[in-house]
């Protein structure tokens, strides 16, 4: 019998932490010999098969999707239902971060001048809430796609497809078979893509593993252990409760259909690159239409991101702990809305999220120089803390996803 290819991707893993500790202290060599690159060459292969699938599917799979939607009402309403979702998941995210971090403390009597050396110069500052906005728009939308620049794209994408809608019949028909056409094409190279998921994931945790210095991690191991506990509590209690409250379907299927997206997510810590597998595993095994999946999760990959969001919040709060400064409920409200469009403005990309910090830290008021030396730290720490809030940010779009295809009468999981 064949393993279901979310096993496969497990035991990669397995393998993966176990090949990645054998690299770090030597056993195969060390970390710049042919064995070690051949075996994290295919993560890096992997990557960039999906990053390669990213644009023509995010393009392809929304035009057709809204093109398809119809009507300007429906339209309306599905997007009504997605921006609430997002709103209210990331925000109950953001408060688990602040319950647990108020709670913890795991930034009081922390030193970390000794532990950085870290060069804050080198950190972009991201921009204004207002100047990411008016980003979306893009200059010129196939310099958009060619730069990869997700919302420029999807905004482009959503466009175009409500255009679509308004041409006269046999026009519109003739574009809307190109671009379903074209969807089911690139949806196909997914696949064939997704297959090399338990190779790429191997490759991508050894690397993880082999270059983790785990030294560091005990030196602020409470501030990890916060983040963690806070993700966890996000993932598995808050996530399910809502999917079942909408769906009243037991949690479970929704978990395994997207296996093997989380298990991408972990690895890969990029929404971005997941994104072609979770629209695969969310249309092929929860069985969501393409006209939600695209609407949805294109979207959600850059704006709709839990972990980060409870990331920023508890980020903050443990930077102010370590600075002990004492933050008043007033600040705390700043926290959580700026923590929102933090996280709404970050990209899907391997530690965007740590950076959005700065937007956050500013608007209450710290100084960047101070903050930057602690996000110095945070940053040496932070792959393992992104590979599980990259996870939380695909498990959330996914189950929006399901909970909004059903609320449009889809019927779920019946495969
Ligand atoms: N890596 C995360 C993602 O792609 C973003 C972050 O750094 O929080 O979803």
């Amino acid at each position: 019998m064949k393993l279901k290819l979310h096993w496969q991707i497990l035991i990669a893993m397995a393998i993966g932490v176990f090949v990645g500790l054998m690299f770090q202290n030597a056993v195969f060599g060390g970390t710049d010999g042919w064995f070690y690159h051949l075996i994290i060459s295919l993560g890096t292969i992997f990557v960039r098969l999906l990053k390669m699938v990213i644009v023509p599917l995010i393009f392809t799979s929304i035009v057709s999707g809204v093109s398809g939607i119809g009507d300007g009402k429906s339209l309306g309403r599905l997007g009504a239902k997605t921006f609430f979702y997002y709103l209210t998941t990331s925000l109950f995210a953001i408060i688990v971060g602040l319950t647990l971090t108020n709670l913890l403390h795991p930034g009081v009597g922390v030193e970390l001048g000794a532990t950085s050396t870290f060069d804050s110069s080198q950190l972009q500052k991201p921009g204004s809430p207002a100047e990411i906005l008016i980003r979306m728009i893009p200059l010129n939308p196939i310099k958009a796609m060619s730069s990869g620049d997700m919302l420029g794209v999807i905004f482009f994408a959503i466009f175009l497809g409500v255009a679509i809608t308004k041409i006269k019949s046999a026009h519109r028909d003739f574009v809307r078979n190109i671009f379903s056409s074209l969807f089911e094409a690139i949806m196909k190279l997914t696949e064939i893509v997704i297959k090399f998921a338990p190779l790429g994931v191997l490759g991508l945790i050894t690397k993880a593993v082999a270059t983790s210095g785990f030294d560091l991690f005990a030196a602020v191991g409470k501030y990890m252990l916060t983040i963690a506990t806070g993700l966890s509590i996000h993932l598995f209690i808050v996530l399910p409760i809502l999917f079942f409250l909408f769906t009243r379907i037991n949690p479970i299927h929704h978990f395994k259909a997207i296996a093997t997206a989380m298990a991408t997510a972990f690895s890969t810590s990029s929404s971005n690159a997941t994104l072609p597998v979770t629209m695969r595993c969310v249309e092929e095994n929860a069985g969501v239409s393409n006209k939600i999946s695209s609407f949805v999760l294109p979207m959600g990959a850059t704006v709709n991101m839990d972990g980060t969001a409870l990331y920023e919040c508890a980020g903050v709060l443990f930077i102010s702990q370590v600075l002990g400064i004492e933050l008043s409920v007033s600040q705390q409200f700043l926290v959580v809305l700026t923590a929102l469009l933090a996280s709404i403005g970050a990209a899907g990309i391997p530690s965007a999220g740590l950076v959005m910090i700065f937007i956050v830290t500013q608007a209450v008021g710290f100084n960047d120089a101070d903050v930057a030396l602690i996000i110095g730290t945070m940053l040496a720490v932070d792959r393992p803390l992104d590979m599980f809030r990259t996870m939380v940010n695909i498990t959330s779009d996914s189950i929006g996803t399901a909970i909004i295809a059903k609320s449009e009468g889809e019927n779920l999981y019946s495969k």
